[in-house]
């Protein structure tokens, strides 16, 4: 029997284990990708620290798969072998429910999400529904397109409910901000990047990147702004936010988990300020952001790990030592 490698987590706050696992066959409608890359997304670790609940155990995470195409289930069309894919957080959805009737797949009363109720990208190999993966053609390369299928969509659907102000505030300046700040210059607009105090290397990277400005989250920027987006898991950054954006302007929070959010007073939301989430993605968040990515020319900063690594980059992620993206080689 075929087999494969994967990092595998038993339990919420164990290590992952490096195992050999026999390769699954692709069912009914779906395909098996040989990975050749996978993003380590801020997600990842929220279920290894058991900060998201009820994940499938043991679970294989991930969600930022680059890979080609094995072997194709039967019914599958649209792809062909050894075709470049990727495969993002949304892996299923019921497609009857209110939400997938009316154009909201993205909140799904029964959706299947990669690498958390459905085995994911930390492997040498995995199987996914087809009609949720998309193809990446042949331009650039893998390890830099992987931090696109989620840091990328996620961030492109966040950006998109912040409006079209030209001041744009991003709060936590890692894998998601620094490809949307890319876009937000390619557009046109001001964007002011947020990191933790003191963090000099995150906001020298953040000005490389175009920034007009970056600071420390409890500094408010030199212009009131459109919007912000918060990237970092961190509550007490949505008053924070409000304090920063102007009349009518608008919060985006773009994390899947946050702590607490701290009380703070009614002025602060008043003039109609509005605070939102981001929930998950749409098939046609990603269609119009795979469309984008390469007409803004980005570059995605990634610092490679072998996948027997994937400890030691969750942990460099967690302890905010990376510069970009880590992206885990199989
Ligand atoms: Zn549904
Ligand atoms: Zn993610």
């Amino acid at each position: 029997m075929a087999t494969m490698q994967a990092m595998v987590l038993d339990a919420p706050r164990a290590a992952l284990v490096l195992r050999e696992r026999p390769r699954p066959m692709p069912g009914a409608g779906e395909i098996l990708i040989k990975v050749s890359s996978c993003g380590v997304c801020r997600t990842d670790l929220h279920i290894v620290d058991g900060e998201l609940e009820h994940p499938k155990l043991p679970i294989v995470p991930g969600h930022e798969i680059v890979g080609r195409v094995a072997v194709l289930g039967t019914g599958v069309t649209g792809f062909s072998l050894g075709e470049r894919v990727g495969v993002p957080w949304l892996g299923a959805t019921c497609g009857i429910c209110p939400y997938c009737r009316s154009d909201a797949e993205n909140l799904c009363d029964a959706p299947v999400f990669t690498g958390y109720t459905r085995d994911g990208g930390y492997a040498t190999h995995v199987a996914a529904d087809a009609r949720f993966c998309f193809p990446l053609g042949e331009t650039g390369d893998d390890g830099e397109i992987a931090p696109w299928l989620c840091a990328g969509l996620i961030g492109w659907r966040s950006y998109r409910m912040a409006g079209e102000g030209k001041t744009l505030g991003l709060y936590g300046f890692g894998a998601a901000a620094h490809i949307l700040a890319q876009i937000a210059n390619w557009q046109g607009r001001s964007v002011f990047a947020f990191t933790r105090k003191g963090d000099k290397a995150a906001q020298d990277f953040a000005r490389s990147l175009g920034a007009a400005w970056a600071g420390s989250s409890d500094e408010l920027p030199p212009e009131p702004l459109d919007a912000a987006i918060i990237f970092a898991p961190v509550g007490a950054l949505v008053p924070a936010a409000l304090k920063a954006v102007k009349k009518g302007g608008r919060v985006v929070c773009g994390g899947i988990h946050m702590s607490d959010i701290p009380s703070f007073p009614y002025a602060l939301l008043w003039e109609e300020r509005r605070v939102q989430s981001v929930a998950n993605l749409t098939r046609e968040d990603a269609r119009e952001f795979l469309a984008i990515a390469p007409k803004a020319t980005l570059h995605c900063e990634v610092t490679r790990y072998p996948l027997a690594s994937a400890n030691e980059a969750l942990s460099d992620l967690r302890e905010g030592r990376l510069r970009g993206a880590a992206v885990l080689i199989p």
